[in-house]
């Protein structure tokens, strides 16, 4: 089969072609119907050497960790209510299924997982942008039913990330309060359609791309500006002078984090989703009084299932530019540049 591969630390990834995998005991193969491009990717094969491996990747890596397939074959002794032939989405933070937090459905904070080694697929173990994909437990798949896999693989992270995000933050986004999105690509611009579904928040949607806020427009954001010097006193402007409710930084570079950290209205959350390796001193005085500085990773399974409910019920949805598997490394080019509008997909 074919496979998007991260093979040599600090090179673009290869199109390889590699034996389809079995399942083994407890695990689900899946043909895979369609993989998420995510600038974590980026993140992870822009690691040097000695943290990438420090970290725990194998090289070589099949990158993907937005996944969703039909499921192939079910390996021995799996229990699951599972068939041949279902329309599955990946949930991809695999915990260990047993402590107090995957009991719950968070296995995005498991506390197994690093001393176990479980690794979400395309971000330790092998992912999904290849012709087949081996899941490690069928608690990881989640029905997709009749949504389209390639319209809504990405709701697994770029829907899932903003959502988990931003539920935590919904007590303080009544009617007559603010929300600012700083970075509208793959997460942001769902976050805002997330936001607007949920919260009586006004949505101020912030990026240095102007494509990229016609899209914040285009998926409902009240107010778009350009980050730059200027954004946070017009922040100050729209918000009244107060700030804002909550921010979500998409970005996690220094300039939006301390853009972030200075409209942060009294009592606010602060979440910071990027990994764009900024930092954010704080102090007395720093940061308006009681505002909570949160750093999320990605969501729970139930919390999943809600996104793919919201987009069933046609509350959100994903901008998706497809690309072949043969196209890959150019998705990851063309994400780097900035031209992706949205989420860019493989459909092997
Ligand atoms: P993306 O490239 O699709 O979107 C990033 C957007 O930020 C782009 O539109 C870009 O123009 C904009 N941007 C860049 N610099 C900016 C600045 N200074 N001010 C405002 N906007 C700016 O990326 P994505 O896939 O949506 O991922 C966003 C970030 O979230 C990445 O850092 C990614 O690694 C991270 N991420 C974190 C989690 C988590 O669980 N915490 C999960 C997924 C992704
Ligand atoms: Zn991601
Ligand atoms: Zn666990």
């Amino acid at each position: 089969m074919k496979a998007l591969r991260y093979v040599a630390i600090g090179q673009a990834p290869e199109v390889v072609d590699i034996p389809i995998p079995s399942p083994g005991p407890g695990q689900v193969l899946l043909k895979v119907t369609a993989g998420g491009v995510c600038h974590s990717d980026d993140y992870v094969m822009s690691l040097p050497e000695k943290d990438y491996f420090e970290q725990s990747y194998p090289l070589p890596l099949t990158l993907g960790h937005e996944g969703a397939g039909i499921v192939h074959e079910i390996g021995e002794g799996v229990d699951s209510t599972l068939r041949v032939g279902d329309a599955v989405a990946v949930y991809g933070p695999w915990g260990c299924g047993r402590c107090h937090n995957c009991s719950t459905g968070q296995e995005n904070y498991c506390t197994n997982a690093a001393a176990e080694g479980i690794r979400p697929p395309g971000l330790g173990s092998q992912g999904s942008m290849a012709e087949y994909m081996i899941v490690d437990n069928a608690r990881h798949l989640v029905p997709l039913g009749d949504l389209d896999p390639v319209q809504n693989v990405s709701l697994t992270d770029a829907g899932l990330t903003p959502y988990h995000a931003i539920k935590r933050s919904l007590p303080k986004l009544g009617a007559g309060t603010f929300a600012v999105v700083i970075g509208t690509g793959g997460l942001g611009h769902v976050g805002i359609q997330i936001l607007k579904a949920l919260s009586g928040a006004t949505v101020i949607a912030l990026d240095v791309n102007d494509e990229k806020l016609e899209l914040a427009t285009h998926v409902g954001a009240d107010h778009v500006l350009i980050s730059d010097g200027a954004a946070a006193g017009k922040i100050r402007e729209i918000t009244g002078g107060l700030g804002a409710d909550a921010v979500f930084d998409f970005v996690g570079a220094n300039p939006t984090m301390a853009l972030a950290q200075s409209v942060a209205a009294l009592d606010s959350d602060v979440t910071i989703v990027g990994i764009g390796g900024g930092t954010m001193a704080l102090s007395f005085g720093s940061i308006a009084f009681d505002a909570a500085v949160r750093m999320p990773y990605w969501g729970s399974r139930s919390e999943l299932i809600e996104v793919l409910d919201l987009a069933r019920a046609g509350k959100i949805s994903v901008e998706v530019e497809t690309y072949g598997l043969d196209d890959g490394p150019k998705a990851y080019e063309d994400l780097a540049a900035g031209r992706i509008r949205g989420r860019a997909v493989i459909v092997p």
